[in-house]
């Protein structure tokens, strides 16, 4: 095995060289915000537990409550062992959520987008997706083998473009987009891609991964403009702001149904722990009480860019981009001295040359920590940043 070794060991150090390798560094969670790194307690501006559900204790106890009942794991795939109850009640929640006709749940977000994709479009159709869009949809999009082409990020006149040069050739056409992207926080022009969409006669699927939960009162970022933005596929997670694990797809009953049917990743993977199911009843319960509750994030960031002097927050994540790799960990480093975790965002999960800071508010943080935050930002990387 000396050349798998080899192989390895050549890679990492290249990667090294290039200030892109990753490292898990062991992070204890002390409560909805703090952490406990390496002896130090830091307060954590990168998390996705937006609404800091994963700690609350409704949601906490029907996790647990599901545990004594029926058990730690699934034990199996729902379509083999049977449907559980706590799946049926959940997806008729998310139903309800984003009014639509049914829902279904997957292991997680990834594994939703890889199996929602092929199971619509295949080799003959084309999928245009936004420069941007989550790695996960994007590997849906491969998986399926239909021909796949990116516009620029929301840009709709490209879209357009491509829409009157390749639609006609192809049998069926998906559109893919984040509804709030994850690694810059705008949103998506939802209802103009809709349009756009039926226009051309395509299916437009949004990955609602970071909207759900906190934007258009809970419901996501279909529903910002306060009406309903017409997107027939409404993907997301359960694992942000729900504060549990999973994924999920909402859309019509033919659609469910087929999803259902021929989705690999549903087919061929254990179903979600009850655990995970009942906790996000558990959330979603809290989400539709509340939903000035679920506003509170976005309040948090729009604190945070105002005091920093950063153009207003779209959604609870706000980029800082830096640019080179080195500056973005060493600003990530500085911010960590001062008791802060802020990660630094680098390729491939962004594009080369857009190395950033990543920060995400969550409804539990403390203004005066925003402001904290927002000052050393302000007065320590900006200045840097203009000079480079
Ligand atoms: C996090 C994320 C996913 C993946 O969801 P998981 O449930 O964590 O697998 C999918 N899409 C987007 C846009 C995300 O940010």
């Amino acid at each position: 095995m000396v050349s798998l070794d080899a192989f390895a060991a050549g890679k990492l150090a290249d990667l090294e060289a290039r200030n892109l390798r990753r490292r898990l560094r062991e992070t204890e969670p002390l409560g909805a915000v703090r952490v406990l790194r390496d002896g130090r307690e830091l307060l954590s501006f990168c998390g996705n537990d937006y609404l800091n559900l994963t700690q609350h204790p409704a949601v906490k106890r029907a996790a647990m409550e599901a545990i004594e009942r029926y058990g730690a794991g699934a034990g199996g795939s729902r379509l083999v062992t049977g449907n559980h109850p706590l799946f049926r009640a959940l997806e008729h929640r998310l139903a309800g959520l984003k009014q639509t006709d049914d829902a279904v749940i997957f292991g997680s977000g990834y594994l939703a987008n890889l199996g929602i994709i092929p199971s619509l479009v295949g080799p003959g159709d084309l999928i245009l997706a936004d420069e941007l869009s989550h790695a996960c949809l994007l590997a849906g999009a491969s998986l399926s083998r239909a021909e796949a082409c990116s516009f620029r990020h929301n840009d709709l006149g490209h879209l357009e473009e491509l829409l009157k040069t390749y639609r006609g050739a192809a049998r069926s056409c998906l559109i893919l987009t984040d509804g709030v992207f994850s690694m810059d926080g705008d949103l998506a022009p939802l209802g103009e891609l809709a349009a756009l969409a039926s226009r051309f006669d395509a299916w437009l699927m949004s990955d609602d991964a970071h909207g759900v939960g906190v934007l258009g009162q809970g419901r996501g970022s279909s529903f910002v403009t306060g009406g309903k933005a017409d997107v027939p596929l409404q993907m997301g997670t359960l694992s942000k702001a729900i504060g549990s694990y999973g994924g999920y797809l909402c859309a019509s009953q033919p659609v469910i149904d087929l999803i259902r049917t021929r989705a690999r990743t549903l087919i061929y993977s254990t179903g979600l722990a009850p655990a995970s199911a009942a906790a996000a009843i558990a959330a979603l319960d809290l989400i539709e009480r509340e939903p000035d509750y679920a506003a509170t994030p976005l309040r948090k960031a729009r604190l945070f860019t105002e005091s920093a002097g950063l153009p207003i927050a779209r959604s609870p994540i706000v980029p800082l981009l830096l640019g080179d790799e080195k500056a973005a960990l060493a600003a990530s480093q500085m911010l960590e001295d001062e008791g802060f975790l802020v990660t630094a965002i680098r390729p491939p999960t962004v594009p080369e040359g857009t190395a950033r800071l990543r920060f995400t508010f969550m409804a539990m943080h403390d203004d005066g920590d925003i402001e904290r935050l927002a000052r050393l930002v302000h007065n320590r990387i900006l200045p840097a940043a203009a000079a480079e």
